[in-house]
């Protein structure tokens, strides 16, 4: 376990940390920073790693099974026989979609599906190993705020670990279809105030004399999990850097998950050169990209964000600091998109074949962006990581191809075969019509 330690995340402090003997893991003792795990890794064969890494591609046992554990010599934080508390979670798809890259301007664009996982979002890969890390040290009740995914995923590998599971969430404004997973899960589910970030505020206020374990993504053990991203995708590449890697941000942990996965696999000598991280914010909840372009030192909370893109309706990103460190490190790119922009790259990938909820197909319409803007060059090679499965948000389709939609494609017809003949003569594309 000597392996790993904690670490603040504050450039002027950095003071390293012991794991302690209790799970609590969330602030630097000394100056309150976010806290990171790192480990002094021991030295690796690449060749011999990712040989290793594919292998266990056909194994059978639980943690061969998972696209997080499968990664295991990353995430020393754990024995190598500790029973992880899986759900099969990462795997999932990369898929070419050139249509969509020509739409976006002529980029070479490849999407990672995270829908596919479990509870449908990317935040499986952090909660398996989140919730290992709470097993480990016989924590009862976890909790989480959240925008919708996180207290699905949340309340699944809690339930899977047998402990009882809080989810904070803003009233009326997550999707139903993730509110109704936490509750199937058998999580209690608290809605209270109108933004993520109020409450998330009021959870840390009640959580210390509650003794509940927070488990959003200060939770440093989150960022393990959802580091894996990166070598699965480059194991589907066959270990091609691609020149972009875009996410959507919102809390930004996924921002810096994916630049503290890249850090170490060139740390490990597993890649020579990386992508540049393309973070991508909906305008109405935006503070991270005003930031960056004002050229302000510090993150401006936002009272009020504002986007159709719920999961990335936050104002005030934990992780901004870490985010930025990333993305000066990749020499990475930040854009901010306006909810309709994000609904025509959501239809773009639609017409694909590939589904998505509203959040992610923010990245896709952040490319698209930069590509007008001249600062992604057409051809270049991009990875877009879809963070949410379509059916999270099935209000949101229903909405934007509702009657009002000029393109809504829904038809209702009285129950007998002329009517239906004669409505779809007339509904159909030329080339089918029916006779
Ligand atoms: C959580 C989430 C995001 C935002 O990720 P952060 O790590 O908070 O930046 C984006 N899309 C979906 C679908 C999410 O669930
Ligand atoms: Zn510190």
């Amino acid at each position: 376990m000597s392996l790993a330690y904690l670490q603040c995340v504050e450039e002027s402090c950095r003071k390293r940390q012991e794991l302690g003997p209790g799970p609590e893991s969330h602030a630097c003792a000394w100056c309150g920073g976010l806290l990171e795990v790192n480990y002094n890794f021991q030295s690796f064969d690449p060749e011999e790693l990712r040989r290793l890494w594919r292998q266990r591609r056909q194994g059978d046992g639980p943690r061969d099974r998972s696209g997080v554990w499968r990664f295991r010599e990353l995430l020393p934080f754990v024995e190598p026989e500790t029973c992880v508390i899986s759900l099969s979670e990462g795997s999932t798809p990369l898929t070419d979609v050139p249509r969509t890259g020509q739409w976006a301007g002529g980029v070479r664009l490849w999407v990672k599906q995270q829908g596919a996982n479990p509870t449908g979002s990317f935040k499986d890969l952090g909660m398996t190993t989140c919730i290992t890390w709470a097993a480990m040290h016989n924590v009862h009740v976890v909790a989480c705020a959240s925008t919708g995914n996180t207290s699905s995923s949340l309340a699944a590998y809690a339930a899977r670990a047998g402990m009882e599971a809080l989810v904070v969430v803003p009233h009326g404004r997550i999707s139903t279809a993730k509110l109704a997973q936490a509750l199937d899960f058998g999580a209690l589910a608290v809605e209270v105030g109108d933004t993520f970030d109020q409450a998330f505020r009021l959870l840390c206020e009640v959580a210390p004399e509650l003794g509940l374990y927070l488990t959003n993504s200060i939770n440093p053990f989150r960022i393990e999990g959802q580091k894996t991203i990166v070598p699965e995708l480059l194991e589907q590449r066959e270990w091609r850097i691609p020149d972009y890697i875009a996410v959507p941000g919102g809390n930004l942990g996924n921002a810096s998950a994916i630049g503290k996965g890249l850090r170490e696999l060139k740390a490990l000598g597993l890649i020579e050169k990386v992508p540049r991280l393309v973070v991508v914010q909906a305008a109405g909840a935006n503070p991270f990209y005003r930031m960056l372009a004002s050229g302000s030192a510090k993150l401006d909370p936002m009272a009020n964000p504002d986007t159709e893109a719920t999961a990335i309706r936050i104002g005030a990103p934990a992780n901004w600091g870490k985010a930025r460190a990333v993305l000066e490190w990749t020499k990475g790119l930040c854009e901010s998109v306006t909810d309709e922009e994000i609904f025509q790259a959501k239809t773009a990938l639609a017409q694909e074949g590939v589904g998505c909820e509203p959040a992610s197909a923010a990245a896709v319409a952040g490319v698209r962006k930069l590509c007008q803007a001249g600062k992604i060059e057409p051809g270049a090679d991009v990875v877009a990581v879809l963070t949410g499965n379509q059916l999270k948000d099935p209000d949101y389709v229903l909405r934007h191809r509702s009657e009002a939609g000029a393109d809504r494609r829904q038809l209702r017809v009285e129950p007998t075969r002329e009517a239906l003949r004669a409505a779809l003569g007339g509904a159909l594309a030329a080339e089918a019509k029916v006779k």
